[in-house]
């Protein structure tokens, strides 16, 4: 019997979730008896044609050849799958969407004349069907080897759905909102990642993205309360996922009347997450 084919494939992002993967180590090693890593090039220059059993996508589609060559690797691939905030919600390059982008690229560029991008940077599933997402800035190498092996097994991925405040619950951390006024996004964000920043005594900024129909409206008055100025709200919702369904308008709205609206640049220097809707088919 043939080993299934693993793709990885990469677009517009920073390749730390390729990076996660090759982190597997141990796993990978395991994992490379099983199938056959046909496409890696974070990994190897040896290259193997498609059709692939498995890809592996990270990255958003940003430019217009990322728009044209998703489309080929969903014609070649089985099963497609999306990591990281940038595949699943667009990314931190996504508050573009939200600006005009001719301004960000004369900002950024000496010759913006020579840039060739879409106004916009959006999920993969804005694109071509996926068939599972990973959540994360970046994917957790745990929920990564549990998914592939699932897939590998034919069995149901086991990916939790619940938020973070239920990962923090479970390893005993005390509420660092309600214990220390520390502003946390974790009832809104989706779990997966084992509530790492409340753990140490950080709150949570959301780079696993929104959970299934999240209680913005609940959260933003608490973090408002705890001293949080509208532009802070903004701010901490306009990070990794600022484009994902569940965050964007937390990331836009949210304002008294009278206050002026956050600059691109304001957003731009907020430094925290956001992701995509999630949106598995398996
Ligand atoms: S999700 Fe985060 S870690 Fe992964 S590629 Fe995008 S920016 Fe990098
Ligand atoms: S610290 Fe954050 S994630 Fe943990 S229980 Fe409190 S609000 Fe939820
Ligand atoms: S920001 Fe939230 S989701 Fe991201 S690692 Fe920290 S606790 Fe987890």
């Amino acid at each position: 019997m043939p080993r299934p084919k693993l793709a990885v494939w990469k677009r517009a992002c920073c390749d730390g979730c390729q990076l996660t993967l090759l982190d597997c180590q141990d796993e990978l090693l395991a994992m490379a008896a099983e199938i056959d890593i046909a496409h890696f090039a974070e990994a190897s220059s040896a290259e193997a044609a498609g059709p692939y059993d498995i890809s592996l996508v990270e990255g958003s589609v940003s430019t217009p050849q990322d728009a044209e060559r998703i489309q080929r690797i969903r014609d070649q691939s089985q099963t497609l799958i999306t990591i990281g905030a940038c595949a699943t919600a667009g990314g931190i390059q996504a508050l573009r969407n939200f600006a005009d982008v001719a301004e960000f690229t004369a900002a950024v560029y000496a010759r913006p004349e020579y840039v060739r991008t879409l106004a916009t940077s959006t999920a993969i599933a804005d694109h071509v069907p996926v068939d599972f997402e990973l959540r994360g800035c970046p994917i957790d190498r745990r929920q990564l080897v549990e998914l592939i092996s699932a897939l590998l097994a034919g069995r149901k991925p086991h990916i939790p759905a619940h938020s973070v405040c239920y990962e923090c619950k479970q390893r005993g951390n005390t509420c660092v909102m309600v214990a220390h006024g520390t502003p946390c996004l974790g009832p809104v964000t989706q779990a997966g990642c084992g509530a790492i920043c409340p753990s140490f005594s950080r709150g949570c900024y959301g780079c696993f993205g929104p959970v299934a129909a999240p209680n913005t409206a609940s959260l933003v008055p608490q973090l408002l309360q705890l001293g949080m100025t509208s532009d802070g709200v903004e701010r901490v919702f306009s990070t990794f996922n600022v484009a994902a369904t569940g965050f964007s308008a937390a990331s836009r709205g949210h304002r008294a009347d009278g206050e002026p609206a956050a600059s691109p640049e304001d957003a731009a220097d907020s430094g925290g997450p956001a992701c995509g809707t999630h949106r598995p088919r398996m």
